[in-house]
């Protein structure tokens, strides 16, 4: 009996594949059960090679009668594994349903669908599009193969109409097309109107769904039964068998690179993906990441702008609130909360933009300067007055509000700085007969509750918004005249270089929720570094102006995207094991080639328990950078000496946050 050899991925922690054998053919692609170690796991056959000299173990039993991913889709998986540094088989199984990480279940194709039918409907489009987005429909549906292009459109511009005729031209030529969003929050309204056009072929992919709404959806899409997946980042490896575009939407959004774990870029992938696939990508944003702008600027990237409202109305004018010499009222200048005051007065809404949950970030003894400390973390305690807890935002741990001060046992204990919740307390009492509603993390955690402030929003025209991140994205708020921003400070002085792109993104994104009634609308910075350059190139309200400042000084400091960068994160219960290790690890990485520095502790530097250390190592080179991280992930995974053992250690490529 003839015998055939596999290249089989599995799921550990290891950064290659295992051969096996068996006497059936097998394509690559396809779900295998296989022996490692003592234990059956679950494995996927990625190549098949002519002899070993290996002794081998059979495949147990071939698992599914068709592959689950392409050739082409296996490349890509190829590529990550080796750009990230990331075994091969936990990058493969982290882009599976949960249904098929298991080797029980079978992987059955659904018949497909006439797509025919629902495409008729829809040969006449409602909206006349304006003539700068027929010019970028028609400029985007000329793209053929590999061609990276950013939509550049203002906020309100109609982007998502843009995508909506890119997509049907997909469709007319038999083609799926897969549209990424950066956060969960954001895909219902993206597959709503998406869904008005093309209904069942519209499917819907992220974290939140059951796992069998995720295996459906997923089965669908590859047998091209869908053939539109809105999803998260999760659903960039979904595989379709004919993927004609891929639009990824807010491409800026620093959701989309995983944090844990697997730490890839979907939008990353997503262009390699597009490459490998040789189809056109979109990368859609109102304030594009310097990485792409870098790349259009070096003609890598094709770009087509959207440079006007659709609604004509003129965008809001920035003004910045010195806050020097100032004093506060729940983290609100006298001059803000008068311009809320006003806006009130003229039946509009205000919105306050604070990137804090809870009541106040510290709550201390003023007699001994007590302070109330997660003990996992070393980080404050922030007082939610609602929940009457000290909550740590790191690990989510609650504690009691004690009445004494646990050092001093005097009844002196008082809270710093403000939160959404107190702004919102303040405000109720400033404004008692105005409606106010909260977004944040703890006023949206049941279900329906986001969509449920969203609609009383929208059908109130007067009224206080406050929130966080969350109210910035995507929400339209046609009465909105007023955006205060309370502390945009952090992003100036935070030591995250990718703070103050975030910041700049931020402001003109917030600004972009405002003004679309009528020309008046201002949004409030409040700062104390009011002559600071990046914050006073914001002020025009361009935001490209801003982005090439900013690009100007990376370039300068040699900063990302202008280097290469990656970090080595050690993690222990001990600081001391963590600096011990990232020495040692040094030895391995030839400081002639790149820059390295660290040790340096985490900005969060103890979480749960834990401390956490990083080595940065910056390169001129792409090439240069990842042979460096070859060696030293080598060197460190074979290494003998035991101080290698004692603190885990992981390699993050293209870092956000240190
Ligand atoms: P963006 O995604 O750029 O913020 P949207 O695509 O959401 O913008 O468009 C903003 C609003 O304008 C939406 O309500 C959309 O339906 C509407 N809109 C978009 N294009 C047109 C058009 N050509 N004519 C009329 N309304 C439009
Ligand atoms: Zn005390
Ligand atoms: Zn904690």
């Amino acid at each position: 009996m003839s015998k055939f050899f596999y290249n089989v991925a599995i799921a550990v922690p290891l950064r290659q594949a295992f051969t096996y054998h068996s006497n059936q053919q097998i394509i690559p692609g396809t779900r295998v059960a296989v022996k490692f170690g003592r234990t059956n796991k679950l494995g996927i056959v990625i190549e098949v090679i002519s002899k070993t000299d290996i002794k081998t173990k059979p495949i147990h039993m071939v698992l599914d009668d068709l592959p689950v991913f392409s050739k082409t889709e296996l490349k890509i998986f190829k590529w990550a594994a080796d750009y990230y540094l990331h075994p091969i088989g936990e990058v493969i199984s982290s882009f599976l349903p949960t249904n098929l990480r298991q080797t029980k279940n079978t992987f059955e194709a659904e018949a497909k669908n006439d797509s025919k039918k629902i495409l008729e409907k829809n040969l006449e489009f409602e909206t006349i599009l304006n003539s700068e987005q027929v010019k970028a429909v028609e400029f985007l549906n000329k793209l053929k193969g590999f061609l990276p292009t950013l939509l550049h459109g203002v906020t309100g511009s109609g982007k998502t109409e843009v995508y909506i005729r890119c997509i049907f031209e997909q469709l007319l030529n038999h083609k799926s097309v897969l549209v990424l969003a950066p956060e969960i929050a954001l895909t219902p309204q993206l597959e709503s109107r998406v869904r008005n056009h093309f209904g069942d072929l519209v499917g819907i992919y992220h974290s939140k769904m059951t796992p069998s709404a995720r295996y459906k959806a997923w089965k669908k899409f590859r047998s091209g039964e869908i053939k539109v997946i809105i999803g998260t980042r999760s659903a960039v490896m979904m595989p379709a068998p004919k993927l004609g575009l891929i639009i990824v939407d807010e491409e800026h959004d620093a959701s989309y690179k995983q944090q844990e774990g697997f730490k890839f870029s979907a939008r990353d992938i997503a262009i390699k993906r597009a490459q490998i696939t040789k189809i056109p990508i979109i990368l859609g944003s109102a304030t594009p990441s310097l990485r792409t702008l870098k790349l259009v600027e070096e003609r890598k990237f094709k770009t087509v702008s959207l440079t006007k409202r659709v609604t004509q109305k003129t965008p809001p004018k920035f003004s910045i609130l010195d806050i020097n010499e100032v004093k506060l009222v729940s983290g609100l200048a006298p001059q803000a909360i008068e311009a809320i005051s006003q806006t009130l007065k003229q039946k509009k809404q205000a919105m306050i933009f604070i990137n804090r949950r809870g009541f106040a970030p510290q709550f201390i003894c003023s007699y001994c300067d007590w302070k109330a400390i997660c003990n996992s973390c070393d980080s404050s305690l922030v007082f939610h007055h609602q929940a009457a807890r000290l909550i740590c935002h790191r690990c989510d741990s609650a504690f009691g509000v004690p009445t004494h001060c646990p050092s001093c046992s005097k009844a002196q204990l008082s809270f710093l700085g403000s939160g959404t919740e107190q702004l919102e307390e303040t405000l109720k009492e400033l404004f008692p007969s105005t409606s106010i509603h909260r977004m944040d993390r703890d006023s949206t955690t049941k279900v329906g509750s986001l969509k449920k402030i969203l609609s009383e929003i929208n059908n109130s025209d007067t009224g206080i918004l406050i929130g966080t991140q969350m109210l910035i994205k995507g929400h339209d708020f046609p009465n909105l005249e007023l955006v205060v921003t309370v502390d945009v400070d952090q992003g100036i002085t935070s030591l995250n270089s990718s703070a103050v792109e975030e910041m700049g993104q931020q402001l003109i994104q917030v600004a972009g929720r405002a003004g679309r009634s009528d020309g008046n609308a201002t949004v409030l910075v409040q700062s104390r570094y009011v002559n600071d350059q990046n914050l006073l190139q914001l002020k025009s309200g361009n935001y490209l102006n801003f982005a090439k400042s900013l690009m100007e000084q990376r370039q300068t400091t040699n900063q990302p995207p202008y280097t290469f960068e990656a970090s080595i994160k050690a993690s222990s219960p001990k600081a001391k094991t963590n600096i011990e290790m990232l020495t040692y690890a040094k030895q391995f990485i030839d400081a002639s080639k790149c820059v390295i520095i660290g040790p340096i502790p985490a900005i969060q530097s103890k979480v749960r328990g834990s401390y956490h250390h990083h080595l940065v190592i910056q390169a001129n080179s792409r090439t240069s950078l990842n042979n460096l991280l070859l060696h030293l992930s080598d060197s460190l995974t074979n290494d003998k000496n035991r101080i290698t053992k004692k603190a885990r250690w992981s390699i993050n490529v293209d870092p956000l946050e240190f």
